[in-house]
């Protein structure tokens, strides 16, 4: 008999680990804690703003090949929308100066030779040291490596924020230099921003729910699996809503959830345990149109823009320092800088002001080093999720990837009970 895969967590890490495992053939039954799948990456319908929104804006690049690989497998690969080329627009509050950077395609950085394509003020010699990035020492962070020129403050930092989600003087050089090596130093053709046209849930969660129902897999939301029967180098049940699930001699586990629940899961696991917030302002409000859809904030509290049809989005990234600052003081200082981007009205719309306390771990060195790979001593159980030692920050991509290996790594296991 085939062996049967437990998988526990929903978020995009497990959903990836179990199309990987039913596309194979294998038995799937995945258990979430929550009502729905998606962790970190879901939207929902919000009643006071009476529009569904996401829980956080989140932007791929078309160089995330495991997250274009799995939207494809799982049929919604024209779910995302964006600009459709390599452009990122900006605004600059304190100077009140708008810029687009229009990187080309090819792996030759043409765009770099065309001073209306490059960040204003500076020069060609300043965008080499990003190439260094990651071959930085380990404990080097972004802000100790980089020049602080123009482009650092009108480009790297933004970009380092948001990649990393931690301030650039504590996140790590080579964590970004990863995220570098796999977009820009590829050229424009991988830079490519998309973000789903509908909501995170319509992109990344339903479809692969009905992919996974069409493959045969068990979904059990509102399954918070609550301890691993351990014996002998095994997992041997589950302890699930209901009693305690026993597993086939042979059966495997995939646990793909947040690092401080695998920790308390998996006794002795060493995981990262610092975390750095995000903010996400959602404003029931009409942008005028744009050529990309969202645009990066300099010099502001704000630091990207979304613009969907009657909602307008922003993020806040390494946001720790805002988690105690009133909902409603945020909410008028954030819409202050949108309307000056956008020239709307100063009065605030109706706004809904959501913080992911834990939204991902610090990518500081210290934190990296703690990462965990899928195997652990446990035979049949492996790890999965954007916290396990992907060599990305912590991202879809990065989730996605782990949980593809995580399936990987299930194959290398033996199957002896
Ligand atoms: C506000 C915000 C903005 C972001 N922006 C971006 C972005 O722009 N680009 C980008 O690439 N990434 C972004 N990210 C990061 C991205 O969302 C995450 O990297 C990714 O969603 C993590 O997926 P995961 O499956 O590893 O973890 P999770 O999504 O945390 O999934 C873990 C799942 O396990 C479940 N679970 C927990 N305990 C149990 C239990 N005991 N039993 C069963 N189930 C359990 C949880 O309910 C959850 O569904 C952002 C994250 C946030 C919060």
């Amino acid at each position: 008999m085939t062996p049967s895969t437990h998988i526990i967590g929903g978020g995009v890490a497990g959903l990836a680990a179990a199309l990987e495992l039913a596309e194979r053939g294998d038995p799937v039954t995945l258990y979430e804690a929550g009502p729905v799948c998606g962790g970190r990456c879901r939207s929902y319908f919000d009643r006071e703003l009476g529009c569904r929104i996401d829980n956080g804006n989140h932007l791929l690049l078309s160089g995330n090949h495991a997250a274009m690989r799995y939207l494809r497998r799982i049929g919604a690969a024209d779910t995302l929308g964006g600009p459709g080329e390599p452009v990122f627009p900006f605004y600059d509050l304190s100077r009140d100066e708008r810029w687009t950077l229009r990187l080309s395609r090819g792996r030759i950085p043409w765009w770099l030779f065309s001073q209306r394509r490059r960040v204003p003020e500076t020069r060609i010699v300043d965008y080499l040291p990003l190439l260094r990035l990651g071959h930085a020492r380990p404990g080097d962070t972004v802000a100790s490596v980089l020049p602080h020129n123009a482009l650092y403050r009108r480009l790297v930092e933004p970009l380092a924020v948001a990649a990393l989600n931690t301030p650039a003087y504590r996140g790590s050089a080579r964590l970004l230099g990863a995220v570098v090596d796999e977009t820009l130093a590829k050229g424009g053709e991988n830079c490519i921003p998309m973000f789903p046209r509908e909501g995170l849930s319509e992109s990344f969660v339903d479809p692969a729910l009905a992919r996974l129902a069409a493959l045969g897999a068990q979904v059990h939301t509102g399954h918070r699996i609550a301890a691993l029967g351990i014996e002998g180098e095994r997992v041997r049940s589950l302890s699930a809503p209901g009693g305690a699930r026993l597993l086939g001699p042979h059966d495997r586990v995939v646990l793909a959830v947040p690092p401080a629940v695998a920790t308390a899961l998996l006794p002795g696991l060493d995981a990262p345990d610092e975390h750095e917030a995000i903010v996400n302002l959602h404003f029931r409000a009409e942008a005028p149109p744009s050529e990309a859809g969202f645009v990066g904030l300099i010099g502001g509290l704000a630091e990207w823009i979304f613009a969907k049809p009657g909602v307008i989005s922003v993020t806040i990234s390494a946001a720790n320092r805002l988690l105690e600052r009133p909902a409603a003081e945020l909410a008028h200082s954030v819409w202050g800088e949108v309307a000056r981007v956008f020239g709307l009205a100063p009065d605030l719309p109706p706004v809904r002001v959501l913080r992911e306390k834990r939204a991902t771990f610090a990518a500081t060195f210290a934190q990296h080093r703690r990462r965990p790979g899928a195997t652990t001593p446990v035979k049949n159980l492996v790890l999965a999720g954007d916290w396990t030692a992907t060599g990305l920050p912590a991202t879809i991509e990065g989730a996605i990837r782990s949980g593809f290996a995580a399936a990987d790594a299930l194959r290398a296991i033996p199957s002896t009970a």
